[in-house]
């Protein structure tokens, strides 16, 4: 089976690990092209946009895609909303890789918002420290709280310039100890990130509690109207299935 793995989330990487030499399947997985130095995947790659929906149903008809799994991050919208309807125009069976959203707890103290703008507006108006995790592309609403003092950790630098800003690269995985020694060194007062899922980044969740800080939490995009599976596991547990039903499997 010929299959197209929209990628750049761990999820994606380690569907590429499971599939390569597994000779059921010819996969290749697809980079938006946004960070410089992207991690080094163990099936083949192509980077860069389709061209819309309709660049993305060529691309599924001319290399002949049995399988489209989409396993960008949960809040690259566009991209799925694409997959969507790249899949319902050419008959190419989707399978959208979801990782549950993040949930408060006991001691957790989040303020959910629905966007960006909601995020800014939430920090209020007495200037606090704010640690912004929610990636270079997404800055612009907090040059309308400029009386903040932000620390921006994205993989790649700042693409909008805030008045009083600070930006560490840095790539997840992150460890609980170094995320409580980042709060504590920076007296960070407030974090602000998206509901991204998952457990590369959800350290900071952890250390916010331990810490008794207060987190702004940005609400997901819509799910999409397709099959979705959680995870890597599931996903080739679905890819498996459709080979074995299909005409040339087995
Ligand atoms: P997006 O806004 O949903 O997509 C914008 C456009 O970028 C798409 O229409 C498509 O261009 C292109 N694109 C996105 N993902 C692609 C992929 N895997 N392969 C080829 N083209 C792709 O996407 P985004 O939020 O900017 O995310 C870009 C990439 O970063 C994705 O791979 C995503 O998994 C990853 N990422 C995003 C976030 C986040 O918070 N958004 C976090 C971590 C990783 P065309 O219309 O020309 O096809």
């Amino acid at each position: 089976m010929k299959l197209l793995i929209l990628g750049g989330t761990t999820e994606a990487t380690e569907l590429g690990r499971a599939l390569a030499g597994d000779a059921r399947f010819d996969a290749t997985l697809s980079f938006a092209g946004r960070t410089q130095r992207p991690l080094a995947q163990a099936i083949p790659t192509r980077t860069g946009g389709f061209g819309g929906i309709e660049g993305l149903a060529a691309y599924l008809r001319d290399h002949a895609i049995d399988a489209l799994i989409d396993a960008t991050h949960p809040f690259a919208a566009q991209m799925t909303a694409h997959a969507v309807a790249a899949a319902q125009q050419t008959g190419v069976p989707l399978l959208v890789v979801l990782r549950p959203a993040w949930v408060p707890g006991p001691g957790d103290h989040w303020t959910m918002v629905p966007g960006m703008a909601d995020a800014a507006a939430a920090l209020g108006p007495v200037p606090r420290r704010v640690l912004l995790t929610i990636g270079q592309k997404d800055l612009a609403p907090f040059t309308a709280a400029p009386w903040h003092d932000y620390l921006i950790r994205s993989i790649e630098p700042p693409s909008v310039a805030l008045p009083q800003a600070r930006f560490i690269a840095a790539r997840g995985p992150f460890m609980l100890d170094d995320e409580l020694a980042l709060l504590q060194s920076e007296r960070i007062e407030v974090i602000v990130t998206k509901n991204s899922g998952g457990g590369a980044t959800d350290a900071k969740l952890e250390a916010a509690r331990q810490r008794n800080l207060p987190v702004v939490m940005v609400a997901r995009p819509q799910a999409p109207e397709a099959e979705t599976a959680p995870d890597a596991a599931a996903a080739l547990a679905w890819l498996a299935r459709r080979h074995a039903a299909s005409p040339r499997g087995v």
